[in-house]
């Protein structure tokens, strides 16, 4: 293993962003988010919490131009955007944030080949930083993996107090480590004090969730209106959950046309939360508010898991924090109706 004084941090993001544009978590716009960095912050070397607004955006951003278009000669020709975009390095990325990333892997790189997320997704690296004061709506540690693990990202820095100890995790990582200035092999008291580091911060995960327990109960409950309608009382359906849930990635797609012909195609966050999101011209499957916000509790942690073995959400806790009436994810998983063993049986014998 390897370490780098924090001293020493400035020095090397100097020397990434001769390659890369270099993100770092910041406050400077009055938004918790990741932002170039200016050369001279450093406070998120301290700050070992998530972002409010996920890094997400930085391979699916909130909108983004899919191609332009002018009308000539009765027809339409379409304008491609411009080439690769730049290679980007995301430092400070938190576990539950890079988790959330692999888990959208499966929808964009995997299932599908969305060239739009991959063209950014293949030209990032990512640096994470162990949580060390998780907030007490984290529960990551009930999505199987904790707040100082190194899933999903190239590099993992784990603070040891004036300096971080490095986890080269692949390739890309190693190789953007070599030959860097203040990188030196950490010591066997380094390494201690980063297993203590790990601990102390699994142990700072309160909250908690049992996800056998949900996955058994939700079949059962999918039909209990009564219980999704008390739990959807609050919800005003803002969004806003689902806009900052790291793993949320629905889109809409629109055509913005110009009286002379031109125009171009955005892509958008889109948000179950909302009435129009399912309207068709027939029928609205989810018109009724509780109808929504069971949709987004079953999406991620039934259907998904059920398309792609992995709960569709990291235990980031950013749904708790900032919604405007305090819904509350894991109230809802924790207070399921226990339904009936029997009838689950049942199901699972007729599907
Ligand atoms: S943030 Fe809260 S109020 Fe807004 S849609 Fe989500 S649960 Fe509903
Ligand atoms: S559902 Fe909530 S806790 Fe889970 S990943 Fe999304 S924002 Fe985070």
């Amino acid at each position: 293993m390897k370490k780098i004084k924090k001293q020493s941090i400035p020095e090397l993001l100097e020397k990434w962003q001769k390659e890369f544009a270099v993100f770092v978590p910041s406050k400077a716009s009055g938004v918790s988010q990741m932002e170039v960095w200016d050369g001279q912050d450093t406070a998120f070397l301290n700050r070992n919490r998530n972002t409010a607004v996920p890094p997400k955006e930085k391979f699916l951003p909130g909108m983004e131009k899919m191609f332009g278009f002018r009308k000539e000669e009765g027809s339409y020709v379409v304008e491609p955007t411009d080439g690769e975009p730049p290679k980007q390095l995301l430092f400070g990325i938190h576990p539950c944030d890079a988790r959330a990333i692999g888990i959208i892997d499966m929808v964009f790189k995997d299932a599908y080949d969305d060239k739009y997320y991959l063209s950014r997704r293949e030209n990032t690296v990512l640096v994470g930083m162990a949580c060390t004061s998780p907030y007490d709506s984290c529960f990551c540690t009930s999505l199987g993996f904790g707040p100082a693990d190194a899933m999903d990202v190239d590099i993992m820095l784990i603070d040891i107090g004036d300096a971080f100890l490095i986890e080269e995790v692949t390739e890309k990582g190693r190789g953007i480590l070599a030959g860097a200035k203040g990188v030196i092999e950490a010591t066997e008291k380094d390494e201690k004090e980063a297993a203590a580091a790990r601990e102390s911060a699994n142990a700072k995960v309160s909250r908690k969730i049992d996800t056998a327990e949900i996955s058994r109960r939700l079949p059962l409950v999918f039909n209990d209106r009564e219980f999704w309608e008390e739990v959807s009382a609050k919800c005003v359906s803002c969004g806003i959950c689902t806009f900052l849930c790291p793993t949320c990635y629905c889109f809409d797609i629109n055509d913005e046309m110009l009286q002379d012909g031109s125009g171009a195609r955005y892509r958008n966050w889109d948000c179950c939360s909302f009435a129009i999101y399912t309207r068709m011209p027939a029928e609205n499957p989810r018109e009724e508010k509780w109808r929504r916000v069971r949709q987004k509790v079953y999406h991620k942690y039934l259907f998904y898991p059920e398309l792609f073995n992995v709960i569709a959400c990291t235990g980031c806790g950013r749904c708790i924090r900032q919604c405007p009436v305090n819904w509350d994810i894991t109230q809802t998983l924790s207070n399921l109706p226990a339904g009936s063993p029997g009838k689950a049986e049942e199901k699972k014998k007729a599907s």
